[in-house]
Order: structure tokens, then sequence, then C-alpha cells
């Protein structure tokens, strides 16, 4: 079985991983770096220039600790080294453990020719490998959308790969974009000092959440003097003097020195050859899937953004796990299907934002009963003592068997805390299992066996 995957992002990553611990002979075809866009661009570089402007949040509460710390701004060079340090450490650590379970990993870039064939530019050789596959998965994962009003120059208006960090940290940023990775970005920049305003085309930032959830953040924003413009659509984006205008749909016009970008992303499939192998793609321009991952034509598997489910690293990866089972045939025993509903996701602003399953706005939506219990940090004992009481947990559970379907994190290590209730929500536990739990003390877990009480 020789199974060719390209693109080394989570999904093409964990797929290969897993199929050749389980016999088959891969092939992995990554152009850029093992590891993809999520270790390069997105997931790592972003938390790491979080994690720095943590530092002068943490400066701001140190005085009521007891322990006053002063901050300078930002070395942008050190953070950029130690941006790329993280970058390399992880993708090499996982190049060396591919390689070490036998996994052939090409540079260069993959397309299909055929539907059993995929030819690879290899870097530094002149001509083109042909490479034969019984089975073929395509994870070539998304890059930034553009809209064809902007011009980005790199300089002052940005995508978010030129934010990394931008050659001067922005004295006002426009924020263009209030869905995860927009209010990231605000929240990154604010904290290296600079002034921040979204434009948010709805009345609510991160549309898509629990409105209570999506209000402690617009509080927190509105609170450190982050301009909130609401109700606003950009429709062009225009260099000026000393900076840049917005120009939204219904006349109002921003300024800023500095504009990003971050309104969703797009498929990497247009070099792809998909039309070489009869593959079809939805409206959207993503390569359509079915519950296994396979595309139309059976053998040919798509996971990560270019399927354009659940736009995450943790669901591209466990895509690629399940693809992976179900082409060396472990799909016909233990194998559950990946369940996107019960996908946990995090934001990490300040507060950091974490859900996972049903929401109660959700479920109200559906006409579901369900129980909702919530419970604020501020009665929290290791909130207390951190100095950093805000936010709160909710759990939503079904009222007759107890079952929990589903929860929203608002505070600190959200992110981290979450991870108690997407084990509960997978695994079908009920509150009692959670209240019943013998949990460490202080620690901000308790108010998750509190809400389960
Ligand atoms: C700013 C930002 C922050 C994010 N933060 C998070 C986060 O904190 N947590 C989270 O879970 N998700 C996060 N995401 C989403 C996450 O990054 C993506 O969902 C994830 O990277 C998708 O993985 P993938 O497997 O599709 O491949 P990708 O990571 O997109 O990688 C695809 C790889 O394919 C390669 N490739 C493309 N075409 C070819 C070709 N023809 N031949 C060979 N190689 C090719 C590319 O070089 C790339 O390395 C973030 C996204 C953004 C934009």
């Amino acid at each position: 079985m020789h199974f060719v995957i390209i693109g080394g992002g989570p999904a093409g990553v964990e797929a290969a991983a897993t199929a050749s611990r389980n016999g088959a002979q891969v092939t992995l075809i990554e152009r850029e770096i093992i590891g993809g866009a999520a270790n390069l661009w997105d997931c790592i570089p972003s938390k790491a220039m979080i994690a720095t402007g943590g530092v002068r949040s943490l400066a701001r509460r140190s005085v009521t600790l007891g322990m006053e710390l002063h901050y300078e701004n930002p070395d942008l060079e050190v953070l950029r080294a130690r941006m790329t340090m993280i970058s390399e450490r992880l993708s090499s650590s996982t190049e060396r453990q591919l390689r070490g379970q036998g996994v052939t990993i090409l540079r260069g870039a993959g397309r299909l020719v055929g539907d059993h064939q995929v030819a690879v530019q290899v870097e530094g050789e002149e001509v083109e490998r042909l490479l034969v596959a019984d089975a073929i998965l395509l994870a070539t994962g998304s890059t930034p959308r553009i809209p064809e009003w902007a011009v980005v120059d790199g300089d002052r208006i940005l995508t978010t790969r030129q934010a990394y960090p931008p050659p001067v940290i922005p004295e006002h940023l426009i924020v263009i974009g209030s869905g995860v990775t927009g209010v990231e970005f605000v929240h990154l920049f604010r904290s290296f000092g600079s002034r921040v305003s979204l434009v948010v085309s709805r009345q609510q930032v991160l549309p898509q959440k629990d409105p209570e959830v999506a209000a402690a953040l617009e509080t927190d924003f509105l609170e450190t003097n982050v301009s909130l413009i609401k109700g606003a659509r950009a429709i062009d984006i225009r260099r000026t003097e000393s900076g840049v205008s917005v120009y939204c749909e219904d006349g109002r016009v921003v300024g800023g020195s500095h504009a990003l970008l971050a309104i969703g992303s797009v498929p990497s499939s247009a070099a792809l050859g998909l039309d070489s192998a009869g593959v079809d793609v939805n409206d959207a321009g993503y390569v359509a899937i079915n519950h296994h991952c396979q595309t139309n034509v059976p053998h040919i598997y798509a996971g990560g953004d270019l399927s354009g489910r659940l736009q995450l690293a943790s669901v591209a990866a466990m895509q690629g796990r399940k693809i992976a089972e179900h082409v060396v045939g472990l799909h016909t025993r233990n194998h559950r299907h990946l369940d996107y509903d019960k996908a946990a996701s995090a934001i990490f602003t300040e507060p950091e934002i974490a859900d996972v399953g049903l929401a109660e706005a959700e479920a109200f939506a559906l006409g579901q009963k369900i129980r909702v219990t919530k419970v604020p940090f501020a009665v929290n004992a290791k909130a207390m003592i951190d100095g950093d009481p805000r936010g709160f947990v909710k759990l939503v559970s079904d009222p007759n068997t107890g079952v929990v379907l589903g929860g929203s994190i608002v505070g600190a290590h959200a992110a981290e805390l979450i991870s108690v209730i997407a084990l509960a929500v997978q695994a079908n536990l009920r509150v009692d299992d959670i209240s019943d739990a013998l949990f460490v003390h202080p620690a901000l877990a308790d108010v998750i066996a509190a809400a389960a009480e």
C-alpha cells in the first residue's frame, strides 16, 4: 500500500505517522515546512507573540500581587528569533520522528496528474518525479483571504502572515474582521501597546459564539480602549500620507497607521491538478468530502483546511488520523467517526475563551431542553490568589440524564481547562462524574466542579 500525502501540516503529518505505524509505505510531500502553516504562520507564531504580550498584562496586575514589575516595549528581534526557534524545533522533531518511522519526505510541490499519479517538483531536481499511489491525501491547507478591494503591501496593509511581527509596532492598528483570528490580533497588538480599532461587520464580535461569551470579551476590549466599530462592512482601504484609511459601506471612514485583514481564508487548491483526477470542489472552492474524508474519488482523501470543515489544527490532525485508519483498513474495527460537533476550540485573548459541544444559544434556537449552570471565577480561591478573577464557567447538560452536552469558559487558562469538559462531552460523562472527581485544590478547575454540582 503506497500512501502519498501532499501537504505536511497537522492533517498530513498525523496521517503519515498513523499510516506508517500501521504498515503503509508513506511518501509525504511538503514545499515549505513540516508542521505546515499551523507551525509557520498560524497557531504557533500567533501564540508565541501573545505569550510575549502577556508579560505586559502580568506587569499591570503585579502591583496588586505585592511585587511591581515594569515592562519595556517588546524587543522585536528577540521575539522574531524566539518564534523562529520554536517553529524550527517543532518542525525538526516532527521530521525526525516521521523519518524514524520510515516515512519518505520529499521537499517540493506536489500535484495530481491522474487519479493514481502524483507529480513532484523536488527541490534541486530538474525533472519532476512521478509517484504512483494506491491512496492519496490532499492536505494543502489554506491562505489568508484578500478581498479585491485591498492591496496588501506588507508595510501598512497587512495579512496575518505579515504580522509576525511587522517591521514596527503599529501606533494605531485597524483590524478588519472580528472572528477568532481578528480578536486574537486585537488582543495581541493592544498588549504590545498599540491603539487598536476593530471593524465589526455585525453588532457582536465573535458572531458565531455564545452572546454572553462575546460580551465578556467586548467588555474587556472597551476597558482597554479598543474602539469597536460595529455594523461596519469594510469596502476599501487606501494609504494616506501618514497611514491608512478604511472605508465602510455606510460611509464611515476609520483612520489609523496600519490595517490588518483577518477576514477568513481561501483553500490552497489552485495548482493541485484536481481536474486531472476528477476531484470535485464545492461552491466555496473547498474539496468536498464524506464522513471518512473521502472525495468523490474514493481513494483520494482531503483533510485539514482544504476540506472546508472546522478550520482548526486539532481537527486537521484528527482528520489525518481517521483518514490513515481508513486507508490501512482499521476503520472496520474499533473506529469512531470524527464528530466535528465535539471539537473544543479556544481563543487566546485576555480573558481566554474556550468552548466545546452544545452552546446555550444553540440549544435555545433548536428548542432543545437543557440545564445550564454558570459559576464565576470571582468565587474561586486560585483565581483570587492569581489576582485574575475575571470570567466564568458555563456547563450545559441534559436535564433528564445529567449527560454533559457542552460548555464555555471565559477566564485565565480557559484553553487548558476546557479539556475537562471536552473529555466529558466526548465520553458522554454525566455532571456527577465531574463533581465526584477529586480535583486539586486550590485550582481554577474547582469552578468546573462547582458548575457540575
Ligand atoms: C492566525 C491563525 C491562527 C490560528 N491559530 C490556531 C490555533 O491556535 N489553534 C488551532 O487549532 N488552529 C489555529 N488556526 C487554524 C490552523 O492553523 C489550521 O486549521 C491548520 O493549520 C490546518 O492544517 P492543515 O493540515 O490543513 O495544513 P496547513 O497547516 O495549512 O499546512 C498545509 C501545508 O501544505 C503545504 N502545501 C500546500 N500546497 C502544497 C503543494 N502543492 N505541495 C506540497 N506542499 C504543499 C504548505 O506549504 C503547508 O505547509 C489558526 C489559523 C490562523 C490563520
